[in-house]
């Protein structure tokens, strides 16, 4: 199979700038290195009606173009199915009845790190297993050997993050991002991940399963996310942030590419003026403060 990157945007809204910037140097990195690009739908979860349609539109509008098709994550679960199979058949899964609140308040274990699952269901009887499976159902977590794990990022070098025993099915029967991710980049040859810096903490994560999965272990590059005026991540909040609120403001769609373009140091115009002179050892490593674009009117 041949070596691809990816844009996976989950259909829960129309994308924004910020979005839309992430897409752009996910193409970027991968056509640079002459990958395959694909797209890829994360509808486990968070899914609106329409949201999908509006994402590869306003992608295709701005010059985002991918190969083959796309690929939806609720159309794969026989293979998360099979992978998770894999797991439990290697003793390295186990039920959770835990509630969010009850994580909460456990005490944590000595030495674990912040916000790591405290292992209360580590290591349940099968009695208490049987007696907790009839009062609600069961989450399914990874039985990690390891408390952090360290990933390779072509922007942020050597990180090192948590691995707790985190959820790979959740307690509704909806497969866990940590684990969908995982083996749909390797089932799709991907080899780049190139994605918005508030993942890089799952990362270690998802690099520890794929090892336990025996599936290669792709090259990172988390990318800084857009923030508004007040330093807080953009949200559709923010006035008009998406292709649709900007056209209706006045702001076609080559002036939005171009001004997050000009944010990477990179010249207008179609992506491809871009690509001839990307270099990802000169890309912002600060986040883009987003104040807007005056419209034809404004
Ligand atoms: N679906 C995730 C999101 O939209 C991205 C996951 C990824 O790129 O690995 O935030």
């Amino acid at each position: 199979m041949t070596s691809a990157g990816r844009f996976a945007p989950s259909p829960s809204g129309e994308l924004h700038v910020g979005n839309l910037r992430t897409a752009i140097l996910a193409w970027l990195f991968a056509r640079s290195t002459g990958r395959r690009f694909l797209m890829r739908v994360e509808d486990l979860d968070r899914s609106r009606a329409g949201a999908e349609s509006e994402q590869l539109r306003d992608l295709a509008a701005i010059g985002v173009n991918w190969d083959g098709g796309v690929v939806r994550q609720t159309e794969r679960g026989t293979l998360y199915t099979a992978a998770i199979a894999r797991l439990a058949a290697a003793d390295l899964t186990y039920e959770c009845f835990c509630t969010r609140r009850e994580i909460q308040e456990a005490p944590s274990a000595p030495h674990a790190p912040q916000g790591a699952y405290p292992g209360t269901c580590r290591n349940l009887a099968a009695a208490e297993r049987e007696e907790k499976r009839a009062v609600r159902p069961a989450a399914l977590r990874l039985r990690s050997a390891v408390t952090a794990a360290t990933v390779q990022d072509l922007l942020h070098g050597s990180y090192t993050g948590v691995v707790d025993d985190f959820v790979l099915r959740r307690n509704d029967g909806v497969t866990a991002y940590n684990l969908a991710v995982v083996v749909d980049d390797a089932a799709q040859g991907i080899d780049q991940v190139v994605r918005g810096d508030d993942l890089l903490p799952s990362t270690p994560r998802q690099a520890y399963l794929a090892g336990l999965l025996n599936m290669p272990v792709p090259e990172y590059a988390h990318v800084p996310l857009v923030l508004n005026a007040n330093g807080a991540r953009l949200a559709k909040r923010d006035g008009a942030v998406t292709l649709a609120d900007l056209a209706a403001s006045g702001v076609p769609v080559g002036r939005v590419r171009d001004a997050v373009l000009a944010s990477l140091g990179l010249p207008p115009g179609p992506l491809e003026n871009a690509l001839a002179v990307f270099d990802p050892a000169v890309l912002p490593k600060e986040p883009w403060v987003w104040t807007g674009l005056g419209g034809s009117g404004a």
